[in-house]
């Protein structure tokens, strides 16, 4: 192999940030091989696909790859949020407010706020992975993607895996796209010395989806497909509890999550809850009623405490883990697949200037240096969001709610410097909004990486 052909990746994990990076490394001219321990894309067809939200900063760049159509074509494209209280009021729901996205910040940041489901996002970035475009065949990147491929083993010096068929696998650089409780976190722990924290918050996440069919044919639900509504993410403030709703997806069904302290079950996105969501909601006012009685299967993932990782690259030089692997946010985080989505584009961006195997940790490394701030910025403003919505009764949870209704009373949306605490929050999220990993990438490589491709440069 002459030194400077294109690379070869191996990537573990056909989810987002997998799918991403595959898409990025082949439009960078590199070879990618994708391990998906799963049979089929998604999580297995007998569960529900889930929803999601996507911010400005990971549909930008989904839309600079050329699959705006596709993916607006698969979306609700959110216009902002309303704000109740959990418990309601006297057995009625009680309003607080709402929240219209700021078209300036929208169009600052390039992108929109969408409402999608897990299995259709998967299967555009898929099959934009495997598409070969008509180019320069010398220079054009390759993707496969191999299901039923369960990495159980890997050596990081000699940069190769070992499925759970005993077949090995091995490329230039290795990357654990494999998720939050997956092999490439666990193992990086284990070689840092430590082990997954496995302590878990209060809350657990339950995700359930209404069909379109049977929301319409209840008549309260059926108002969340009037508009404004049906363009607004319904949020329900409780104490220790929360809720989300929202229409997603091409077929425009209810995405309905519930944030619970009723339940220690330690379940995942590939296996159906033990209990029924209406087991689960507790005090709620008659809407999140009749949304936990008409949902289908839920799930039940706990909020965890993660550990952080010492470092993100292998001793080896050879090995990066990224995505959830390397940065876990609380479960339905907004900004769940916006990240995995940039740390695809990122490390994309980055190779698309070496095919030097000398310089690979160098550039493993220069991803963890620009993302780990980033990433540990929005994993904390995550956290405070939910801890925001799921304020106990007290003190705080009056003050914030106060701030939020006098907002309403007087035609501001809830966030408009409802506090300094709110106005602080909103803020961040418009940067968080404006980022874009391809201008990142490319100022890492003027200011640093190019320099080292100087001929004299050692
Ligand atoms: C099946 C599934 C359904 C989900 N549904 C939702 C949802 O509806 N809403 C939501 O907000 N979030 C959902 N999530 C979480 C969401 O996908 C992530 O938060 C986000 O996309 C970033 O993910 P990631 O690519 O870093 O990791 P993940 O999405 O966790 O993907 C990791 C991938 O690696 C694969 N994998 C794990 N171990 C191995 C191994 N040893 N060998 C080979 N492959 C391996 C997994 O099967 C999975 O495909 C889901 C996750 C999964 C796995």
């Amino acid at each position: 192999m002459a030194m400077n052909d294109e690379l070869r990746f191996l990537v573990v994990g056909a989810s987002t940030a997998g799918l991403a990076s595959a898409i990025a490394l082949k439009a960078a001219g590199h070879h990618v091989l994708i391990l998906e321990r799963d049979s089929e894309l998604g999580g297995t067809s007998s569960i529900p696909t889930g929803g999601l939200r996507l911010p400005p900063n990971g549909c930008k760049i989904l839309f600079d790859w050329g699959l705006e159509a596709e993916i607006r074509a698969n979306a609700v494209v959110g216009q902002g949020f309303t704000v109740y209280k959990y418990e309601g009021t006297d057995s009625e729901r009680d309003y607080i407010g709402s929240h219209y996205w700021d078209l300036e910040l929208l169009n600052e940041a390039r992108g929109d706020f969408l409402q999608m489901r897990h299995r259709e996002l998967l299967r555009i970035l898929y099959n934009e992975a495997l598409l070969e475009r008509p180019g320069n065949a010398k220079t054009a990147g390759t993707v496969v993607i191999q299901f039923n491929a369960e990495v159980v083993d890997a050596d990081f010096e000699a940069c190769s895996v070992r499925l759970a068929s005993g077949s090995v696998h091995s490329g230039d650089v290795l990357i654990g796209a494999d998720g939050a409780s997956g092999y490439f976190r666990r193992r990086f722990l284990n070689e840092q010395g430590r082990n997954e924290n496995t302590e878990q918050s209060v809350l657990a996440v339950y995700s359930a989806i209404i069909p379109k069919e049977s929301a319409v044919a209840d008549s309260q639900l059926a108002k969340l497909y009037e508009y404004p509504q049906r363009k607004m993410v319904t949020f329900s403030m409780g104490s220790n509890r929360g809720a989300q709703a929202f229409i997603a997806g091409k077929d425009k069904d209810v995405v309905f999550w519930i944030y619970t302290p009723d339940t220690s079950e330690d379940g995942s996105w590939t296996q159906v809850a033990e209990k029924g969501i209406s087991h689960v909601v507790g005090h709620c006012d008659p809407l999140i009623q009749r949304l936990a009685n008409l949902a289908g299967p839920p799930t039940c993932v706990q909020i965890k405490n993660h550990q952080e990782l010492q470092s993100w690259v292998s001793d080896s030089g050879k090995v990066l883990v990224l995505g959830e692997a390397a940065h876990p946010f609380p479960v339905i985080a907004l900004h769940a697949y916006s990240i995995a989505i940039e740390d695809g584009a990122f490390l994309g961006k980055i190779f698309s200037h070496t095919r030097n195997r000398a310089r690979i940790a160098e550039f493993l490394h220069a991803f963890e240096e620009s993302r780990r701030h980033r990433c540990a910025h929005i994993d904390e403003s995550e956290k405070q969001y939910i801890t925001a919505m799921t304020l106990p009764s007290g003190p705080g949870r009056v003050a914030t709610e106060l701030a939020m209704r006098a907002n309403a009373a007087t035609g501001h949306n809830v966030m408009d410097s409802a506090s300094d605490d709110l106005q602080h929050m909103w803020d961040d999220m418009r940067r968080i909004f404006g980022y874009d990993p391809a201008d990142d990438a490319d100022e890492w490589w003027v200011s640093w990486g190019r320099l080292r491709d100087a001929p004299n440069a050692s």
